[in-house]
């Protein structure tokens, strides 16, 4: 190891640069010593090396004996000093390298997630003309006192008025006491611990305190393990033994619907990975990361679990990481970018709801997580599990073409639920024809029905707002305005409580009217303004009403209540504790959640995502409405679920009402392959964006007209646009995009990053490449 590759940390460098640098002897030395590090030497560690006269921040991704051919060693310039211990090893710069190309960003972007939460070195100027400056943020691992007794405790005797010194005996007669717990029991009683310790009667030692393993437990959290594995689980689980024998990366997507057993199959799986002294890894979406999950994997794996999601602080964050890095953890659970945790001998990768759009990552690198999953499996020779009760078609399609990629993709089924537990009766409710026989409530008769019965026979139900693609705005009756924010082209939501109207793009707010004043259109000053759409305050308080009496308690969650730390949690946790209760909510409450008191699901408007402009839109709706319905009824009662709609005829609403996925499946499939969209091709979208209007469209004219030019002749590929966005002003920049569809298996990120690289980008313009876009 005398030479080394290393990345610079400069994202305006040309895709995959590295420079070659010596590696002087203390360097070496210290990357070899250090034992924490992951790769057990130089690579995957942070450095700072000389750069064209100034001192640069990078990663080294290899090392290597000779000098490059060519080159005169001794004009090779050193490494400077190492910043950071290794935070990946070779097949994770590998990794790091195929993001790079494949979703078109610069290698350093594509390296930074794989380091050390916190540990994140940024290079930032404030302009184009001032020079670098480096920002280093550091959140080590911070040490904890504990005190305890030694032997010669036993001969002391504390003086009759030493009541402080008798105390702190007596508090630590139980054993070891965390000096931070002495002092809230005791306040001010560290010079005594410091006297006694003096006298060599307590001792005082520094241990490593590991932040954000504080686990919490709901009651139905720690579920038993199951005494018979169903058929289905037994299935799955050879599928994941035959992947994981072949060692090659090979996938299996464990398709088994909502409750049949798919936590159970991970946890079996990880069990048996674990065995052969290997270690996984869980993905699951991070609003799904609740309590209940992590439960569910502690109380099988205890402290074997690092947990890892945006919810803990950068410290917490890092310490969870760094116990999968030092080997102290086997097993991550975690969100998205768990992905990148430094795991030593991976065996197996699951990601769970692999059909969720926050696999992708909307901010660069533009990832998306199941591809990144698959790489990794191939580059460890893992296997890979994609577990969900509504599959992706991407991933259906690989499994119907039994390879993909070079590797073979399986399909396990999982149709039935474990023991009584059967999957819920769905009735669709037609609005139309509640509004036509004069019910204009926001509960129609069937659901205002069931959610008295559920107050009757004291159950649970939970009750989803479908707020996705839908504005809770406010329309003038007289001149028929609905108030846009001025800065963007976003309806303005309207929150009653404090009388505002809220950009949900820019967070920007008016206040339209003084509680018990009348508002008045900001147009035209007409006091007949109306809520149209209505937020899950609005259900709130209507359900309220309609139970008032009942003894019912109502607990509920969307992105405004469970805001804080923790709120998420405390929500759950009074849903789970009530003896009769409905949990009112956005999607957030569609997944994971396993309550087997839960017999009714009620779904307000199930039709607002249909109305999306994306091509997706039909899937979502479809997996929403499958996944929500899944709450119900698995425990012993029977559930049942009702659907409102104001189209009751669509494919995605009917295929759940008859539990027939198929059905939608085909009728999707066919309408994908008709407007070649994934997964018979892959879509990228080229965004650009700038507070110059004119200046956004020439740069982003430029792009097109360089891309159709090198794709000219081309078979599959097709470029849309330029066109403006769904959201054509955010923050007073405006946004244009291009869409571009390429037949599946070519390289798409190199060639859109090569025609953005040709164009000429005034200040203050900015393009992003988006290959395998979900939000357009
Ligand atoms: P999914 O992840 O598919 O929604 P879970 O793994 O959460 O399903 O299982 C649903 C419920 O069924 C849980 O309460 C779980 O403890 C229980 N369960 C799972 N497998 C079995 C089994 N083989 N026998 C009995 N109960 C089971
Ligand atoms: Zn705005
Ligand atoms: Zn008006």
């Amino acid at each position: 190891m005398r030479f080394a590759s290393v990345v610079l940390d400069i994202p305006t460098r040309a895709l995959d640069a590295a420079f070659d640098y010596a590696v002087p002897d203390e360097v070496r030395a210290q990357a070899e010593g250090d034992g924490v590090g992951c790769s057990g030497g130089l690579i995957g560690c942070t450095v700072l090396v000389p750069f064209s006269h100034r001192q640069v921040v990078g990663y080294v991704v290899a090392t290597f004996d000779e000098a490059p051919a060519g080159i005169d060693p001794a004009r090779i310039l050193p490494i400077a000093r190492i910043l950071a211990s290794s935070a990946f090893d070779e097949p994770s710069a590998r990794v790091a390298r195929w993001i790079a190309r494949e979703y078109s960003c610069p290698l350093c972007e594509a390296i930074r997630p794989f380091l050390a939460p916190g540990q994140t070195v940024k290079v930032r100027r404030a302009d184009d003309s001032s020079p670098w400056e480096l920002v280093c943020e550091k959140s080590g691992p911070v040490d904890e006192r504990w005190v305890s007794l030694t032997e010669s405790a036993a001969d002391f005797e504390p003086r009759a008025n030493a009541s402080k010194q008798r105390a702190v005996l007596g508090a630590l007669s139980q054993g070891t006491v965390r000096m931070a717990e002495l002092s809230a029991m005791l306040p001010g009683c560290s010079a005594t611990v410091a006297a006694l310790q003096k006298r060599g009667v307590v001792s005082v030692e520094r241990r490593r305190h590991v932040r954000g393993g504080e686990g919490t437990t709901l009651s139905s959290a720690t579920a038993s393990r199951p005494e018979h594995l169903t058929k289905g689980q037994v299935g799955a689980l050879e599928a994941v033994a035959a992947a994981c024998a072949a060692a090659r990366g090979d996938v299996v997507v464990v398709d088994g619907v909502t409750g049949s057993g798919k936590t159970e199959v991970y946890l079996e799986a990880i069990e048996r990975v674990r065995k052969s002294g290997k270690s996984a890894l869980v993905l699951v979406p991070e609003i799904s990361l609740t309590a209940q999950t992590v439960g569910r994997f502690r109380s099988r794996f205890g402290d074997d679990v690092a947990i890892l999601h945006s919810r803990l602080s950068a410290g917490e964050r890092f310490d969870q990481w760094d116990l999968a890095r030092r080997g102290e953890a086997h097993v991550v659970v975690g969100a998205r970018s768990a992905l990148f945790a430094p795991l030593r001998d991976l065996g197996l990768v699951i990601i769970d709801e692999e059909h969720e759009a926050s696999y992708k990552q909307d901010s660069a690198p533009r990832y998306h997580a199941r591809e990144v999953a698959a790489r990794i499996a191939r580059e460890r020779g893992c296997a890979l599990v994609l577990g969900s009760a509504t599959p992706s078609l991407e991933s259906l399609e690989r499994c119907r073409a039994k390879s993909w990629g070079g590797v073979s993709w399986t399909r396990a089924c999982m149709p039935e639920r474990p023991g009584s537990a059967r999957l819920p009766k769905v009735r669709v409710v037609d609005m139309t024809e509640q509004f036509a026989l004069g019910r204009k409530h926001m509960f129609s008769k069937p659901l205002a029905d069931a959610l008295q019965g559920v107050a009757e026979r004291r159950e649970k139900a939970v009750l989803l707002l479908n707020r996705r693609g839908f504005a809770n705005f406010l329309m003038c009756r007289e001149c028929g305005a609905v108030p846009e924010c001025p800065h963007c082209s976003t309806s303005l939501t309207y929150h009653e409580r404090t009388h505002t109207l809220v950009c949900h793009s820019c967070d920007r707010s008016w206040a339209i009217g003084t509680p018990g004043a009348p508002m008045r259109c900001p147009v035209c000053g007409s006091p007949y303004l109306g809520a149209y759409g209505i937020g899950t305050q609005q259900v709130e308080t209507t359900l309220a009403d309609e139970l008032a009496g009942k003894g019912v308690t109502i607990v509920r969650m969307d992105a405004d209540t469970t805001r804080g730390k923790g709120e998420h949690q405390r929500r759950l946790e009074e849903f789970d504790a009530a003896e009769c209760a409905v949990l009112v909510g956005t999607q957030m409450i569609a997944k994971g959640l396993d309550f087997p008191q839960v017999t009714l699901v009620g779904v307000i408007n199930a039709d607002t995502t249909l109305k999306m402009p994306d091509f997706r839109a039909a899937e979502r709706t479809y997996d929403l409405l499958e996944q929500v319905a899944g709450r119900a009824g698995r425990g012993e009662r029977p559930g049942e679920v009702i659907i409102q709609t104001y189209w009751a005829s669509h494919p995605a609403i009917q295929a759940v009402a008859a539990h027939d996925r198929d059905l939608f499946m085909s009728s999707e499939l066919e309408e994908r392959r008709d407007g070649n969209y994934p997964p018979y091709s892959r879509l990228a979208n080229v965004l650009c964006w700038g507070r110059n209007e004119s200046e956004v469209r020439r740069v982003l004219d430029g792009v097109a007209s360089t891309l159709r030019a090198r794709i000219e002749g081309r078979r599959g590929w097709e470029v849309l646009g330029p066109a403006d966005c769904l959201k054509s002003r955010v923050k007073d920049r405006f946004r244009r995009h291009i869409l571009v569809k390429a037949p599946v298996g070519e390289e798409l990120g190199a060639l859109l990053d090569a025609c953005v690289r040709e164009q000429d980008k005034p200040r203050g313009v900015n393009v992003a490449v988006d290959v395998d876009a979900y939000d357009m």
